[in-house]
């Protein structure tokens, strides 16, 4: 069985943090769409969308460092004008988040938080210096804690060590998350990281991660087409069960009519829910 998610990114590149690998952060003027809030209209159109897409999940993103007040505000509004109309399961990926935010959330329908760690707790100093990989593990356990479910996982080949890989996914054993993202990092000339992922590695690290943290949930999410090209079903047989459909938060994606034709050629059958 197959799970597919879309993603919605509805505040896009104002983020004022540092994360080395993201196109969304002001310091490092990637050439992207920027805007404060997509439009409620806009957001369910997508949903339904997803959902004609056969996607189970939704993702409702922010950029930013956390959710904050407004943030949430917005989130909530979204996601209730999604769930009047499209039946879908509600993601919402926005940054560190307090107890009382997300039980915010979970009271108005969204059921699965996204929060990835990204690498490991050491290399972590290298990508990012405005908060620290411990404020991110803190919030993956708050969402645990309020009983909504947790998608987390991280970006592969930004030059960390098979160490720093393997203490990732110690860590993200001891979470114990539904969902794990599995990301590839995607070059951009503006960015201060190379690629060092090829295909053996994202092959090792999708094993690795089935053979130790068997979530219920393996999601083949950023990279995927960089990184496999049109072989990605590789990444399934070698143990992922979940791919991102549309287009990724800045970048384009491979048409879901085309995954669909790919996944169903290959004898794969499609959740309807997750
Ligand atoms: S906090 Fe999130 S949106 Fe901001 S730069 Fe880091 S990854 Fe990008």
């Amino acid at each position: 069985m197959i799970y597919l998610c879309a993603i919605s990114n509805i505040r896009s590149g104002v983020c004022k943090e540092d994360c080395k690998f993201c196109t969304q952060s002001v310091k490092w003027g990637v050439d992207i769409k920027r805007y404060k809030q997509k439009e409620i209209n806009e957001i369910v159109k997508e949903a339904k969308l997803a959902k004609k897409n056969k996607a189970a999940g939704f993702c409702l993103v922010t950029s930013g460092k956390d959710l904050d007040d407004n943030t949430l505000e917005c989130v909530c509004v979204a996601t209730k004008a999604i769930l009047k109309e499209v039946d879908i399961s509600i993601i919402a990926c926005n940054g560190l988040a307090s107890k009382e935010a997300l039980k915010e959330l979970k009271k108005t329908g969204v059921k699965i938080y996204n929060h990835n760690l990204e690498t490991s707790e050491n290399y972590y100093l290298q990508i990012c210096t405005t908060h620290t990989w411990q404020e991110r593990y803190v919030t993956c356990e708050n969402v645990k804690s309020v009983g909504l479910k947790l998608c987390c996982g991280g970006i592969f080949g930004m030059g960390e060590s098979i160490e720093d890989r393997n203490s990732l996914i110690k860590s993200l054993k001891e979470l114990k998350p539904q969902g794990v993202p599995v990301n590839f990092f995607i070059e951009n000339p503006r960015l201060p990281l190379k690629a060092t992922w090829d295909r053996k590695m994202a092959i090792d690290v999708i094993k690795q991660i089935k053979k130790e943290i068997n979530p219920q949930i393996l999601m083949l999410a950023g990279g995927r087409e960089k990184v496999f090209g049109n072989d990605w079903i590789d990444g399934l047989k070698a143990g992922a069960n979940s791919i991102v459909i549309g287009d990724y938060l800045t970048t384009k994606g491979e048409k879901p009519d085309k995954d669909l034709e790919i996944l169903i050629k290959n004898g794969y059958r499609i959740a309807n829910a997750c």
